[in-house]
Protein backbone atom coordinates (compact mmCIF):
# COMPACT_ATOMS: atom_id res chain seq x y z
CA UNK A 1 0.00 0.00 0.00
CA UNK A 2 1.33 3.51 -1.32
CA UNK A 3 1.63 6.35 1.42
CA UNK A 4 2.28 9.49 -0.82
CA UNK A 5 4.21 11.58 1.18
CA UNK A 6 4.39 15.81 0.52
CA UNK A 7 4.71 19.02 1.34
CA UNK A 8 2.23 21.87 1.35
CA UNK A 9 1.73 24.54 -1.69
CA UNK A 10 -0.21 27.41 -2.06
CA UNK A 11 -1.47 29.30 -5.37
CA UNK A 12 -3.04 32.49 -5.81
CA UNK A 13 -5.76 31.45 -7.74
CA UNK A 14 -7.34 35.03 -8.54
CA UNK A 15 -6.53 36.47 -11.74
CA UNK A 16 -5.69 40.27 -11.25
CA UNK A 17 -4.15 42.98 -11.95
CA UNK A 18 -2.66 44.51 -8.84
CA UNK A 19 -2.22 48.13 -9.93
CA UNK A 20 -6.49 47.85 -11.03
CA UNK A 21 -7.02 46.42 -7.13
CA UNK A 22 -5.52 50.25 -5.99
CA UNK A 23 -6.77 52.36 -8.23
CA UNK A 24 -10.32 50.75 -7.40
CA UNK A 25 -9.39 51.16 -4.19
CA UNK A 26 -8.80 54.60 -4.40
CA UNK A 27 -12.01 55.45 -6.35
CA UNK A 28 -14.26 54.11 -3.88
CA UNK A 29 -11.97 55.52 -0.79
CA UNK A 30 -12.39 59.09 -2.09
CA UNK A 31 -15.75 58.85 -1.92
CA UNK A 32 -15.86 59.75 1.57
CA UNK A 33 -13.88 62.77 1.58
CA UNK A 34 -15.27 63.60 -2.08
CA UNK A 35 -11.74 63.74 -3.49
CA UNK A 36 -12.12 62.08 -6.34
CA UNK A 37 -10.56 65.26 -8.03
CA UNK A 38 -7.57 64.49 -6.90
CA UNK A 39 -7.04 60.95 -8.84
CA UNK A 40 -3.86 61.42 -10.80
CA UNK A 41 -2.42 57.90 -12.55
CA UNK A 42 -0.08 57.48 -9.70
CA UNK A 43 -1.99 58.40 -6.93
CA UNK A 44 -3.42 55.45 -5.61
CA UNK A 45 -0.54 54.19 -3.87
CA UNK A 46 0.05 57.29 -1.51
CA UNK A 47 -3.64 57.29 -0.67
CA UNK A 48 -3.92 53.88 0.10
CA UNK A 49 -1.18 54.04 2.40
CA UNK A 50 -2.85 57.29 4.44
CA UNK A 51 -5.86 55.85 4.77
CA UNK A 52 -4.52 52.49 6.13
CA UNK A 53 -2.08 54.31 8.50
CA UNK A 54 -5.32 56.23 9.64
CA UNK A 55 -6.75 52.86 10.10
CA UNK A 56 -9.57 53.38 8.14
CA UNK A 57 -9.00 49.79 6.84
CA UNK A 58 -12.89 49.14 5.44
CA UNK A 59 -12.23 50.92 2.46
CA UNK A 60 -9.97 47.61 1.30
CA UNK A 61 -12.71 45.28 1.93
CA UNK A 62 -14.14 46.24 -1.40
CA UNK A 63 -11.58 43.74 -3.23
CA UNK A 64 -11.36 40.15 -2.47
CA UNK A 65 -8.57 37.31 -3.24
CA UNK A 66 -9.10 33.62 -3.90
CA UNK A 67 -6.20 31.63 -3.04
CA UNK A 68 -5.79 27.24 -3.04
CA UNK A 69 -4.05 25.63 -0.06
CA UNK A 70 -2.65 22.31 0.25
CA UNK A 71 -1.59 21.21 3.70
CA UNK A 72 -2.92 19.10 6.48
CA UNK A 73 -6.56 19.16 8.01
CA UNK A 74 -4.99 20.36 11.39
CA UNK A 75 -4.17 23.40 9.59
CA UNK A 76 -7.29 23.89 7.29
CA UNK A 77 -9.50 23.30 11.09
CA UNK A 78 -7.81 26.30 12.11
CA UNK A 79 -8.17 28.58 9.01
CA UNK A 80 -12.05 27.82 8.79
CA UNK A 81 -12.35 29.18 12.15
CA UNK A 82 -12.02 32.93 10.26
CA UNK A 83 -15.86 33.53 9.46
CA UNK A 84 -15.74 36.56 6.94
CA UNK A 85 -14.74 34.53 4.07
CA UNK A 86 -15.71 31.60 1.62
CA UNK A 87 -14.60 27.80 1.45
CA UNK A 88 -14.34 24.76 -0.74
CA UNK A 89 -12.46 22.62 0.43
CA UNK A 90 -12.27 18.28 -0.57
CA UNK A 91 -14.34 16.36 0.95
CA UNK A 92 -13.38 13.01 3.35
CA UNK A 93 -17.21 12.27 3.04
CA UNK A 94 -17.08 11.81 -0.63
CA UNK A 95 -13.42 10.83 -1.54
CA UNK A 96 -12.42 7.34 -1.18
CA UNK A 97 -8.94 7.37 -0.64
CA UNK A 98 -8.60 3.74 -0.97
CA UNK A 99 -9.08 4.17 -4.91
CA UNK A 100 -7.05 7.61 -5.09
CA UNK A 101 -4.29 6.73 -2.02
CA UNK A 102 -3.72 8.45 0.61
CA UNK A 103 -1.69 11.18 0.81
CA UNK A 104 -0.09 13.02 3.98
CA UNK A 105 1.32 16.14 4.48
CA UNK A 106 5.06 15.83 6.02
CA UNK A 107 5.38 17.71 9.65
CA UNK A 108 8.58 19.27 8.92
CA UNK A 109 9.70 19.55 12.48
CA UNK A 110 9.87 15.74 13.06
CA UNK A 111 13.70 16.09 11.88
CA UNK A 112 14.65 13.80 14.52
CA UNK A 113 14.58 9.76 12.80
CA UNK A 114 12.76 8.67 15.84
CA UNK A 115 9.82 10.86 15.70
CA UNK A 116 9.59 10.78 12.01
CA UNK A 117 9.57 7.44 12.13
CA UNK A 118 6.69 6.89 14.73
CA UNK A 119 4.39 9.63 13.04
CA UNK A 120 5.42 7.11 10.02
CA UNK A 121 4.13 4.22 11.56
CA UNK A 122 0.94 5.78 13.05
CA UNK A 123 0.17 7.49 9.34
CA UNK A 124 0.48 3.56 7.86
CA UNK A 125 -1.75 2.00 10.31
CA UNK A 126 -4.88 4.79 9.71
CA UNK A 127 -4.17 3.62 6.36
CA UNK A 128 -4.28 -0.21 7.01
CA UNK A 129 -8.30 0.47 8.88
CA UNK A 130 -9.12 2.76 6.32
CA UNK A 131 -8.61 0.44 3.76
CA UNK A 132 -9.63 -2.39 5.34
CA UNK A 133 -13.04 -0.56 6.73
CA UNK A 134 -13.69 0.04 3.03
CA UNK A 135 -13.14 -3.73 1.55
CA UNK A 136 -15.48 -4.29 4.45
CA UNK A 137 -18.40 -2.02 2.95
CA UNK A 138 -17.96 1.22 4.83
CA UNK A 139 -18.45 4.23 3.25
CA UNK A 140 -15.76 7.12 3.03
CA UNK A 141 -17.48 9.17 5.60
CA UNK A 142 -17.91 6.20 7.91
CA UNK A 143 -14.22 5.26 7.33
CA UNK A 144 -12.76 8.79 7.33
CA UNK A 145 -13.03 8.06 10.94
CA UNK A 146 -9.25 7.11 11.13
CA UNK A 147 -7.89 9.40 8.84
CA UNK A 148 -5.07 11.23 10.24
CA UNK A 149 -5.27 15.05 11.28
CA UNK A 150 -1.85 14.98 9.04
CA UNK A 151 -3.82 13.95 5.63
CA UNK A 152 -3.69 16.34 2.58
CA UNK A 153 -6.55 18.52 1.69
CA UNK A 154 -7.15 21.35 -0.62
CA UNK A 155 -8.87 24.16 0.23
CA UNK A 156 -10.33 27.66 -1.90
CA UNK A 157 -10.44 30.06 0.76
CA UNK A 158 -11.52 33.54 -0.21
CA UNK A 159 -11.40 37.08 1.94
CA UNK A 160 -11.49 40.56 1.35
CA UNK A 161 -8.14 42.26 1.05
CA UNK A 162 -9.01 43.43 5.00
CA UNK A 163 -9.30 39.76 6.32
CA UNK A 164 -6.28 38.85 4.83
CA UNK A 165 -4.68 41.49 6.88
CA UNK A 166 -6.18 40.28 9.88
CA UNK A 167 -5.41 36.50 8.84
CA UNK A 168 -1.91 37.24 8.41
CA UNK A 169 -1.80 39.29 11.37
CA UNK A 170 -2.82 36.20 13.52
CA UNK A 171 -1.44 33.50 11.52
CA UNK A 172 2.01 34.58 10.30
CA UNK A 173 2.87 35.41 14.03
CA UNK A 174 4.98 33.38 16.31
CA UNK A 175 2.22 32.38 18.65
CA UNK A 176 0.41 30.61 15.37
CA UNK A 177 1.37 26.57 14.80
CA UNK A 178 4.67 26.48 12.90
CA UNK A 179 2.37 24.23 9.97
CA UNK A 180 -0.18 27.46 9.80
CA UNK A 181 2.84 30.04 10.00
CA UNK A 182 4.55 27.74 6.99
CA UNK A 183 1.36 28.00 4.69
CA UNK A 184 0.79 31.63 5.50
CA UNK A 185 4.29 32.95 5.00
CA UNK A 186 4.65 31.52 2.11
CA UNK A 187 1.21 32.66 0.95
CA UNK A 188 1.87 36.37 2.42
CA UNK A 189 5.20 36.66 0.71
CA UNK A 190 3.34 36.40 -2.76
CA UNK A 191 0.81 38.76 -1.72
CA UNK A 192 3.45 41.50 -1.14
CA UNK A 193 5.14 39.94 -4.01
CA UNK A 194 2.02 41.10 -6.28
CA UNK A 195 0.10 43.57 -4.69
CA UNK A 196 1.79 46.77 -3.48
CA UNK A 197 1.36 48.92 -0.30
CA UNK A 198 -1.63 46.81 0.89
CA UNK A 199 0.96 44.39 2.70
CA UNK A 200 3.57 46.83 3.14
CA UNK A 201 3.43 47.15 7.11
CA UNK A 202 3.98 42.78 7.74
CA UNK A 203 7.81 42.80 8.22
CA UNK A 204 9.08 38.67 7.37
CA UNK A 205 11.69 38.00 9.86
CA UNK A 206 13.49 35.23 10.96
CA UNK A 207 14.55 33.70 13.69
CA UNK A 208 16.16 30.08 13.94
CA UNK A 209 14.79 29.43 17.13
CA UNK A 210 11.66 28.69 15.68
CA UNK A 211 11.13 24.98 14.32
CA UNK A 212 9.78 26.73 11.16
CA UNK A 213 12.30 29.74 11.35
CA UNK A 214 9.93 33.01 9.80
CA UNK A 215 7.25 35.18 11.25
CA UNK A 216 6.08 38.67 11.36
CA UNK A 217 6.55 41.43 13.56
C1 LIG B 1 -2.49 31.68 18.32
C2 LIG B 1 -3.91 31.22 18.26
C3 LIG B 1 -4.37 30.29 19.16
C4 LIG B 1 -5.70 29.86 19.13
N1 LIG B 1 -6.14 28.91 20.01
C5 LIG B 1 -7.42 28.50 19.98
C6 LIG B 1 -7.90 27.49 20.90
O1 LIG B 1 -7.16 26.97 21.72
N2 LIG B 1 -9.19 27.12 20.83
C7 LIG B 1 -10.09 27.68 19.93
O2 LIG B 1 -11.26 27.33 19.92
N3 LIG B 1 -9.65 28.61 19.05
C8 LIG B 1 -8.36 29.03 19.04
N4 LIG B 1 -7.93 29.97 18.13
C9 LIG B 1 -8.89 30.48 17.13
C10 LIG B 1 -9.42 31.89 17.51
O3 LIG B 1 -10.12 31.87 18.71
C11 LIG B 1 -10.33 32.42 16.38
O4 LIG B 1 -11.44 31.56 16.22
C12 LIG B 1 -9.63 32.52 15.04
O5 LIG B 1 -8.35 33.06 15.18
C13 LIG B 1 -10.44 33.41 14.09
O6 LIG B 1 -10.33 34.73 14.57
P1 LIG B 1 -11.56 35.71 14.75
O7 LIG B 1 -12.73 35.04 15.30
O8 LIG B 1 -11.04 36.93 15.46
O9 LIG B 1 -11.73 36.18 13.25
P2 LIG B 1 -12.77 36.09 12.07
O10 LIG B 1 -13.77 35.02 12.22
O11 LIG B 1 -11.88 36.08 10.87
O12 LIG B 1 -13.49 37.47 12.18
C14 LIG B 1 -12.79 38.70 11.98
C15 LIG B 1 -13.26 39.69 13.02
O13 LIG B 1 -14.66 39.95 12.80
C16 LIG B 1 -15.29 40.15 14.06
N5 LIG B 1 -16.30 39.11 14.28
C17 LIG B 1 -16.49 38.00 13.52
N6 LIG B 1 -17.53 37.30 13.99
C18 LIG B 1 -17.99 37.97 15.06
C19 LIG B 1 -19.04 37.75 16.00
N7 LIG B 1 -19.85 36.69 15.93
N8 LIG B 1 -19.22 38.64 16.99
C20 LIG B 1 -18.45 39.73 17.09
N9 LIG B 1 -17.41 40.02 16.27
C21 LIG B 1 -17.19 39.14 15.27
C22 LIG B 1 -14.19 40.08 15.13
O14 LIG B 1 -13.69 41.38 15.36
C23 LIG B 1 -13.14 39.24 14.47
O15 LIG B 1 -11.85 39.45 15.01
C24 LIG B 1 -6.60 30.41 18.15
C25 LIG B 1 -6.14 31.35 17.25
C26 LIG B 1 -4.80 31.76 17.29
C27 LIG B 1 -4.31 32.77 16.27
Amino acid sequence: MEIKIIKPKVFIESRFNSEQILKNLERYGRVCYKSENKITSDSAREFLAKILKSGHESVIEHEKITVRIICDRGVTHEIVRHRIGSYSQESTRYCNYKSRGIKVIKPFFFTDKKKYKIWLKAIRSCAIAYNKLIELGATPQEARSVLPNSLKTEIIVTYNLREWKYFFKLRCSRKAHPQMREIAISLLQKFKNRIPVIFDDFIITEDKSLSYPFYIK
